[in-house]
Formats: structure tokens, sequence, C-alpha cells
């Protein structure tokens, strides 16, 4: 079978249109304020929270910074019970606050942190659980907090995969303490590059934002060691232009999914890593599973097939986060302690899911995958 003749993604920003853009960078030329807070920081933030329906939210230039600076306006020390399967920022913002991770394993379905191996690995430095709604799944977030409220512990979930996702109607950013999401182009939802935290206790608020500002508090004072984290003007004007794209974006990405599910159903080896029941999910990625066994060559076999036919899959997330050499001398690094994570990391493939890819061109590599397969249990 022919090759796609242009290559496919794992994903495509969305791109508003110019004109909005040029109005807003008027407004912004106008007012001569470039950043710090301006018109259009203030209109994003009430904008977002509407939309994802919270009250306190504060905007930041990055998802790792905020989580970063999150993490650290929770006062947090000791050790923090994560996951290993996710994208390294997770982790990178805990060692930037000097907290020692502790790698717990994840559940083979939704590929969470599993909440039945989180108390076997609470010490009395433990302070805080940051679990990742992986792939737009969400966490265990009721069993996750009775552990928390049981031994006095925070909650913190890296959101970047589920912007605007909801579990029966509750909007996901009404669990835990703190919710970080990231507005990276590659995000449903961006600024181009951006983040946000979503959080209860109100007090935190004034936290944030002296830490996201150098720990500045006066004309003459540094009450705290901050740095720049701040979102700016023209990052701002493009969320908000954005904004209006998604909820469009999501239904596209819904009938892509649809699509593929009708598919790839039934391909032995092959698993859907589907949204759980009740979940209005904000599709961020689509993600197989590649058994070898069943299917007849590995994941990394199907990801180099894939590729010389111009479709470009991702293994993502690879590799595992425990696996990092500055944390080789951990207990829970060791990978007798994480054979789910492992296997999902050798397993996993995130397939191109963008609003704009074609009906045609999701037909095209679902064929790939099953001549692939067809090919693998012949050659048996
Ligand atoms: C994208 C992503 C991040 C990083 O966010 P940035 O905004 O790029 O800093 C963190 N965690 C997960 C799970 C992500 O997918």
């Amino acid at each position: 079978m022919e090759g796609l003749t242009k290559p496919v993604y794992v994903t495509k920003p969305l791109l508003p249109a110019l004109d909005g853009i040029v109005q807003r960078l008027e407004d912004i030329w106008e007012s001569g304020q470039m950043t710090n807070q301006g018109g259009q920081h203030e209109l994003l933030q009430k904008e977002l929270k509407l939309f994802l329906g919270i009250d306190r939210l504060e905007l930041f230039n990055n998802g790792t910074i905020a989580l970063l600076l999150g993490l650290k306006a929770l006062g947090l020390s000791g050790e923090v019970i994560t996951t290993p399967f996710t994208f390294p920022a997770t982790v990178q913002a805990l060692d930037w606050n000097g907290l020692t991770p502790v790698f717990c394993d994840i559940r083979p379905d939704t590929l969470n942190i599993d909440p039945k191996k989180i108390e076997a690995l609470i010490t009395e430095k433990t302070t805080a659980i940051l679990g990742v709604h992986v792939f737009g799944n969400l966490c265990d977030v009721e069993r996750i907090q009775e552990i928390a409220d049981k031994y006095n512990l925070k909650v913190i979930y890296d959101g970047a995969h589920v912007f605007g996702t909801k579990s029966g109607g509750v909007p996901v950013a009404n669990y835990g303490d703190m919710t970080m999401f990231s507005f990276h182009a590659t995000k449903l939802f961006h600024t181009v590059e951006g983040g946000a935290l979503a959080f209860k206790d109100e007090r935190i608020t004034e936290v944030l934002r002296m830490l996201r500002n150098f720990g500045i508090t006066g004309p003459d004072q540094v009450a705290l060691s901050g740095l720049n984290g701040k979102m700016n003007e023209l990052q701002a004007a493009v969320g908000l232009e954005v904004l209006p794209l998604v909820e469009r974006e999501r239904k596209k990405r819904q009938r892509l999914k649809e699509l593929y599910e009708r598919e790839l159903t039934g391909v032995p080896g092959l698993r859907i890593i589907t949204n759980l029941e009740g979940e209005e999910s904000s599709y961020q990625y689509f993600v197989i599973e590649i058994d070898e066994a069943g299917f007849g060559c590995s994941r990394n076999d199907v990801h180099d097939k894939l590729l010389k036919r111009n479709v470009s899959a991702r293994k993502y997330f690879y590799p595992l986060c425990s696996g990092f050499e500055w944390y080789s001398g951990l207990q829970s690094s060791r990978p007798e302690h994480l054979p789910n994570a492992h296997m999902a990391v050798d397993r996993t493939l995130a397939l191109p899911f963008y609003g704009a890819l074609g009906e045609w061109e999701v037909e095209r590599i679902c064929s790939f995958l099953k001549q692939l397969n067809a090919q693998a249990l012949i050659a048996q």
C-alpha cells in the first residue's frame, strides 16, 4: 500500500485567523503594556475561569513553571509520591523544589498512578501525591483523596491532558488541592507557550502572584525567592483567539476518535486507550497499545514502519522518568517495583490526532496498521 504523500504528525496547533490576532496586537500597542498582568492577561484569566468552571486560576508562562511554583506555594518538603509514566516536566518540577520523587506503579488499564500501591510508599517524609491524568483519563481522584486525608497529604494533578475535561459533569480541576494546565502549542487549548494553576485555597493566590514575579511584593520589597513566571500579553492575545475554537476542535476530534475505534477494534494485540465512562474528554491524544505477542510485531516496529509511510506516530511517554540517570539511586525507581509502567512505556503509541486531519487519512493509517498486523501474523 502506498504511503501518504505528505508527512502526518501526531498533532497540529490550532491556528486562529490572523485578523483577530492583529486586532488584539493593535489593542496591546495602544495600551503600551506588553506583560505583567495587562488587559489581555486579565481577560483571558476571566474567560478561562468561566470555560473551565472554576473560581481560582492563575496564568503562567508555561505549564512547567506553573507546576514548579505551585509546589513551592504549597510549602511541600521531603518526598512526593508520583508516577514514572509522564512527561519529564512533572518530575523535574519536583527536582527544582528540592523534593524527592517516590515512583509508584500505574494501573495497566488507565495508565494512571495506581491508588492501591500508594499507601505502601508513604513514609514520615511524604508530604504530597502528584498524579497525572494521562492521555485524558482521570486518576482515581476519590480514592487518592481518601488516602491523602488519612495521612494529611496534599494532592496535586498534572492536568496537561485534560483541558476542559469533565467527569460526571464535574470539572477536573475541582479534584485535589491544585491542578496544572499546559497551554503549549501542542495542547488542545494553547497560548503558544503558557500554563495555569487551578487551586482550592484562596490564600495561595497572593503567594503565587508573588512567586511568578521574582517574589516582589511592593516597589521596594522582595519577600520571597520567586522567578519569572509571567504570561505576556501576546501569549494571552493568542489564547483569547484560540479559546472560541476549542469546542469545535473537540467535536472534530471526537468524530476522528470514533472512526479510529471503528477501524481498529478487534485487531489482535492492539488495545485502544479509551476514555472512561461518563467523562467528557479533551481528546488530547489518541493512543494505542501494541502487545507484540498478539499483534505480531513490536510497538517500535510499528512506529518505524508507519514512519516509512509518512505517518509520524509518537512513543508517548518515552522513556520512563524513573529511568533518568539522576534517579538511579532511588529505591522506588527500580524496574521490579514498576512492572506496569515498564510495560506501558514499551507498548504505547500516540497516533495522529487533530481536527484538521482528514477522515481518509485516519482510514489509511488504520489500513497500514491492519496490513502490518496481517503480514506479521502470516510471517509467524
Ligand atoms: C505538555 C506537558 C507538560 C509541560 O507543559 P509545558 O507547558 O510545555 O511546560 C507537563 N506535563 C504533561 C503531562 C504534558 O503533556
